[in-house]
């Protein structure tokens, strides 16, 4: 009948105790009790089955390439960037799809299985999309990796910038990126947000930007980017990344644009770990977060969805390609504390992320995809603070990777021999 059963697992939304029954890689029943055995069983025992996570925002050419050729050593924006236009001219495509695979199999243990990644097209060899269009292929039995042409460097900016990125397209990566704050002006930015969303209307493709990664209330180009989304019908398929100086533009401006935003249907991907360490840097006291409008732009209706961004690259010397981690830090960083908070957290490195790219099949339901993950915690408010154990996490309805649960053995004379550092130390009110 099923070839895997999960009993008893409690779903992101809530519902507690129910049966998954998984047959042909898709879920085909979800029940209190499936009286039927399968091929395959787990015991959830009362934890938490989701969907995967999704990351709809990283660089896996850069990815686990830590102190290559040096460390960054301001830990800045701006230093990552020259650090990594000297790491460029270095990398070779066998290193590139060795790094990405490494994190690949880093992310599937962390139940992580879509990702688009943002593939820099400045150096006009291309060898990291030929290197990450390999991956891309290699990878897809158990992750699905989307690719974005970025002009790291400047679409008009870098000297090659224009005929690589359309080179790009054409070698088969099939999202648009762009970075109009980092062109030599304003104008020039605008004028990027405009040819690139004109190319992706040209050639059906979506378009997702960095966007005004800058503490400069007056970078604006998410402004742009709305408008030209309206004006080319590209609705719903377009995403900007970041939009960090939405949080220190002026109130009265964002009353504005945030319903142009929504007209548009922008996704919004803001990046909290990297948000945070990265943004503020010219401040004194006090720092600015840096990291965008999150409580705002979901009440406003806006998909808004997380992403990790870096893992031990020249940006950031931290990350473990975990999107609990991404989480708990927007929980901080945007102070959504509350229990809904949380569940609006959790979504956004869920249920919107998937919305964000386009993915088919995804979710909890009948029909779906049998892509699960079940975790060491009881619901979704446990897993974003205690980042547990993956035990399992399945792909198409076979177990693709494995994690033992994480006990605490204790030696201490009168006192418990072991903890499940989760469900032993939730308060008497919370229990279940
Ligand atoms: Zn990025």
């Amino acid at each position: 009948m099923f070839d895997l059963i999960i009993r008893n697992a409690n779903l992101p939304d809530g519902r507690k105790g129910l049966d998954i029954g998984v047959s042909s890689g898709k879920i085909a029943a979800i029940a209190k009790s499936i009286a039927v055995a399968a091929g395959e069983e787990i015991d959830a025992a009362g934890r938490l089955v989701s969907p995967p996570f999704c990351d709809p925002h990283f660089h896996m050419d850069a990815t686990l390439s830590l102190g290559l050729p040096r460390m960054n050593v301001s830990g800045t924006l701006l230093e990552g960037i020259a650090l990594w236009g000297e790491l460029r001219p270095l990398l070779t495509k066998e290193a590139l799809v060795e790094r990405a695979l490494r994190y690949c199999d880093l992310a599937v243990t962390q139940g992580l299985l879509y990702i688009r990644s943002h593939v820099d097209t400045s150096d006009p060899r291309l060898v990291t999309a030929e290197a990450l269009l390999e991956v891309k292929e290699k990878v897809a039995p158990y992750i699905e990796l989307q690719l974005v042409a970025f002009p790291q460097d400047g679409y008009y900016r870098a000297p090659d910038g224009v005929s690589s990125l359309d080179r790009a397209l054409d070698m088969g990566i099939g999202i648009v990126g762009g970075i109009p704050h980092f062109e030599r002006t304003m104008e020039d930015g605008a004028r990027s947000v405009e040819a690139l969303c004109r190319i992706a209307a040209d050639r059906g493709l979506p378009v997702d930007m960095h966007c005004d990664e800058t503490d400069d209330p007056m970078s604006r180009h998410i402004e742009t980017l709305a408008a030209q989304t309206v004006r080319f019908g590209l609705q719903g398929r377009v995403a900007g990344s970041h939009l960090t100086s939405m949080h220190s533009m002026d109130n009265y401006y964002v009353s504005k644009l945030i319903p142009l935003m929504a007209e548009a249907e922008i996704n919004v991907i803001p990046n909290p770990l990297i948000n945070i360490m990265l943004q503020g840097r010219h401040d004194s006291y006090p720092k600015r977060r840096g990291m965008t409008r999150v409580r705002e732009l979901m009440a406003a209706g806006l998909n808004v969805s997380f992403g990790h961004d870096c893992v031990m690259d020249p940006w950031y010397s931290m990350g473990s390609g975990d999107m609990l981690e991404v989480g708990h830090m927007a929980i901080h960083v945007a102070q959504m504390a509350g229990i809904d908070d949380k569940r609006r957290i959790f979504d956004a490195i869920t249920v919107n992320s998937a919305k964000t790219m386009g993915l088919e099949g995804y979710g909890l339901d009948v029909g779906c995809k049998a892509d699960l993950i079940v975790l060491q915690a009881a619901d979704v408010t446990e897993a974003l603070r205690l980042k547990p154990n993956r035990l399992f996490v399945i792909k198409a309805g076979k177990v693709v990777a494995r994690t033992a649960p994480r006990v605490g053995e204790l030696f201490l004379a009168g006192r418990p021999a072991s903890i499940d550092t989760g469900r032993d130390y939730v308060p008497p009110v919370l229990q279940r």
